[in-house]
């Protein structure tokens, strides 16, 4: 069959972003269409372990990036608001992050990157291990230190992106799966839609969230968007009592009793793998470090184990903003779309509507990688908190 549509905005990609960006247009009035090519998250939002957290540990810099804090206090304050009006729920807890570690010289520079963080407003204290011990009895008595950060909390990804895309049909958007984007069409220099597996659909602006497959559709414009991908893989138990009082960096427990163990090494090392299967090396790190971290794990039973493909930008940082060119095109594509998620999709439906956002989003203009560049771009000096 073939379609030929008539949108505000059509939006591609069907996973946090995407269907965030969906619902804040829908929500503001505009005729939306999302096309997902396969199933609503079923890409990395469909694996992420789901920590919603100011602390930044993808950029192990010192000094503490403010946009990237912005923006992620920004969805922490969205999140909380929309649990209120998404059904099915997201199953966001602020239930506080703890990020760990056994040894002193695993975290060179945490004292600047606390200071850099609470000079932004970010509640979060060092902690040594018995301290950290009275927020969280189960910790074992290995932990040294560690930071708590009380606001942080930890979401369902996919409960997430399916109540974010029930919320955007709601206000009316059109959100269709099994739909490809193979192509966006412009003309006289502006995006006037996307040619889709199914026909075209004409809109007045164009968003592109699709995550890993960012790259590819980017390319039919001749906008460059490079990107690293690098697997994560999660384990889950069988569902036990009450163990955790908060959410440690990387390993929780569900609403439902499960203790989620994740995410492999490689994935901090960008090595670089984008294949989603899980290995014994896997078993054995993550199961290893979660007994060290909580021992009353020993006897508790693996139920499953899965991993996603994590995509991150050539420089670290967001991809995020009105392409260099084309009128009307917009992409959003990062690798913290869980912390970042729901801040990101108000941003995109404000750039659609007004061409402007609440947040200095300069930096990650995309941009920065025309004319085919790749190598890392300094960020400019206002862009960061200074240590100390
Ligand atoms: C194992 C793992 C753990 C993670 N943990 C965390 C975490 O704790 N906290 C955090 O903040 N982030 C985490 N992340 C990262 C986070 O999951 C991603 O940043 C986020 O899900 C990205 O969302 P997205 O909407 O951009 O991409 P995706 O969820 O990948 O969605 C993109 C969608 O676009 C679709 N698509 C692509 N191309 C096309 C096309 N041409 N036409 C139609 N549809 C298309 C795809 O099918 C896909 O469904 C983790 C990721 C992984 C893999």
């Amino acid at each position: 069959m073939r379609l030929s549509d008539r949108a505000d905005v059509c939006v591609v990609g069907g996973g946090l972003l995407g269907t965030a960006a969906a619902y804040y247009a829908a929500r503001d009035g505009l005729r939306v269409v999302l096309v997902e090519e396969h199933e609503l998250a079923t890409g990395s939002s469909g694996a992420a372990f789901g920590g919603v957290s100011t602390m930044i540990f993808s950029h192990a810099d010192i000094v503490v990036p403010e946009p990237y804090v912005r923006i992620s206090q920004a969805a922490m304050d969205l999140y909380a608001e929309l649990a209120e009006e998404y059904d099915p729920p997201l199953d966001y807890d602020v239930i506080g992050q703890i990020d760990l570690w056994f040894d002193p010289a695993e975290r060179p520079h945490v004292h600047e990157r606390v200071e850099g963080l609470r000079a932004l407003g970010v509640d979060v204290q060092l902690l040594d291990g018995d301290d950290l011990r009275e927020v969280e009895p189960a910790l074992s008595k290995e932990v040294y230190a560690g930071t708590w950060a009380p606001q942080d909390g930890m979401v369902t990804p996919p409960m997430a992106v399916w109540a974010q895309a029930e919320a955007a049909r709601r206000h009316g958007a059109d959100i269709r799966v099994g739909v490809r984007a193979d192509r966006i069409l412009t003309d006289g220099g502006r995006a006037t839609g996307v040619l889709t597996s199914q026909g075209e659909i004409s809109a007045g602006a164009v968003v592109v969230c699709g995550g890993a497959g960012t790259r590819a559709l980017a390319d039919t414009v001749g906008l460059n968007v490079p990107l690293t991908c690098a697997r994560g893989q999660l384990f889950v138990s069988e569902r036990i009592p009450p163990l955790l009082r908060t959410s440690l960096h990387n390993i929780k427990q569900t609403r439902s009793g499960t203790m989620v163990y994740g995410i492999t090494r490689e994935s901090f090392t960008r090595v670089l793998n984008a294949t989603t299967e899980t290995t014994a090396a896997g078993a054995v790190e993550l199961t290893s470090h979660a007994l060290r971290t909580l021992p009353a794990l020993r006897n508790v039973q693996l139920m499953r184990c899965w991993a996603g493909v994590i995509v991150t930008p050539a420089d670290g940082y967001p991809i995020l903003g009105p392409a260099p060119g084309i009128d009307g095109l917009f992409v959003g594509v990062m690798n913290r779309g869980v912390a970042m998620g729901p801040a990101i999709g108000r941003i995109l439906a404000d750039l659609v509507q007004t061409g402007g956002c609440a947040f200095d989003i300069s930096a990650y203009a995309p941009s920065r990688f025309a004319g085919g560049a790749t190598v890392k771009k300094e960020m400019p000096d206002a862009y960061y908190v200074p240590a100390g």
